[in-house]
């Protein structure tokens, strides 16, 4: 039997579910290969493969499969091909109808590589967290650099940057909120209403230090001088995100790291900011979606927009550069209101570390997606696409914006 896991780049580089459930296949005895799809040729994955698992974590990857599969099905003509991953539970009969393709809806790698591998004869070798192989995908070098703030310098935005060879990592699984836009719940929602096994309370776990550890070790060995921590948010748990991060500094004390996190969880770490600095992280990315009480309590996020220049101001205090994420395209907010985003990046000095994507970025209604249950959406005018609904702005200028900011911005920055 031999397994070929085709994945997409996550976050930071290398796709880590893919890395984990190649772990987790060859602690069964399975001989298996994972390649990243969008950096590497199918033919990367070998000959003789009987087994394709495919994994798609998010829409884009599902609409990379989309595209790909006609290719994947020649190229591993005869195998029995499979499906994991949040975009492709929340469209499972269209992709089972469509392809031919079994979905495999758990979490769980062990559970997933049984699936696809029919359990059959692999015994009961290996269990729990496993560290994520990384040998078959293409080196982090290959992923591009980090550039990131000078660790040293007092202000995070003073240029030029180190250029760093990036690693990436994840230290908890899902997230302990709700924000209601955001596939982390929803993909928690449709698991318990399925009633799938193995199903906990918990919406958010850590994963063991020493699983975490070794994958850091790993990646130092393969080059990385930075690490992104990829969760969904990095500081639900304080004490031990902060007792990770320390401990990987004590191990390789030139690392520096940036993590994803909210408003709310900055501020709450405020006394902690400080030695996280002198730990490595140069970097935190928070999804401020938008300035205004109106976006923040459509989608249930949890804190009010006078939290935002808190945590910016924190951040500023400590020496760690707030990189901001928006979704200003959204029905809640009139022309007025988006076309005034630049000048608030202007006033609270974050033009140079938002990424210009996020001035055009709007609001993906993705199947499974909590927000199409809300009044305030499903009174829109609404269209429904393949792998996700199209929605109308109530105000057709708003609409005429998005397409002339997408224009000017050019392809893929959406
Ligand atoms: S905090 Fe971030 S990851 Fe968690 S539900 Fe909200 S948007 Fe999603």
């Amino acid at each position: 039997m031999r397994l070929a896991i085709l994945a997409a780049s996550e976050e930071g580089g290398q796709p880590l579910r893919a890395g984990r459930l190649l772990a987790a296949a060859r602690q069964r005895g399975v001989k298996a290969t994972a390649i990243d799809l969008t950096k590497q040729k199918l033919s990367d994955a070998g000959v003789g493969v009987d087994i394709v698992l495919l994994v798609t974590n998010d829409y884009p990857a599902l609409l990379l499969m989309n595209c790909k599969m006609a290719e994947i099905k020649q190229e591993f003509a005869g195998a029995k091909f499979f499906c994991t991953g949040p975009s492709s539970h929340f469209n499972r009969a269209r992709i089972e109808e469509k392809f031919g393709v079994q979905v495999l809806s758990s979490l769980d790698d062990f559970t997933v590589i049984d699936g696809a591998c029919g359990g059959i004869g692999l015994g009961l070798r290996g269990a729990g967290h496993v560290v994520p192989e990384r040998g078959t995908f293409l080196p982090l070098k290959a992923y591009g650099m980090a550039e990131v703030p000078d660790p040293c310098a007092n202000d995070p935005y003073d240029r030029p940057f180190q250029s760093r060879i990036q690693g990436n990592i994840q230290a908890s699984i899902g997230c302990i909120h709700v924000c209601k836009y955001c596939g982390e719940p929803a993909e928690d929602d449709r698991r318990r209403r399925s009633n799938e096994p193995g199903v906990t309370k918990a919406k958010q776990s850590m994963l063991p230090r020493e699983v975490i550890l070794a994958d850091v070790a790993n990646q130092v060995k393969m080059g990385a001088r930075h690490i992104a921590i990829t969760d969904a948010d990095a500081f639900s748990f304080p004490t031990p995100a902060l007792g990770n991060i320390e401990e990987m500094h004590r191990v390789h004390p030139d690392l520096t790291f940036e993590a994803v996190t909210r408003v709310d969880h900055i501020i709450k770490c405020r006394n902690d900011l400080a030695a996280l600095k002198r730990f490595g992280l140069v970097r935190v990315t928070s999804s401020f979606e938008f300035p205004s009480d109106k976006v923040l309590d459509a989608i249930d996020k949890g804190f009010k927009a006078d939290r935002i220049p808190v945590a910016i101001d924190l951040c500023k205090k400590a020496g760690i550069q707030l990189k901001p994420t928006f979704i200003p395209f959204n029905p809640w907010l009139t022309a007025d209101e988006i076309l005034g985003l630049p000048a608030w990046l202007e006033k609270n000095e974050l033009v140079s570390s938002t990424d210009p994507s996020q001035l055009c970025t709007r609001l993906l209604l993705y199947k499974g997606s909590l927000l199409l249950k809300e009044p305030s959406i499903q009174g829109l005018k609404l269209k429904e696409e393949e792998w996700h609904w199209e929605w109308e702005h109530p105000d057709p200028a708003v609409d005429q914006i998005y397409k002339y900011v997408v224009a000017a911005a050019g392809p893929g920055k959406r």
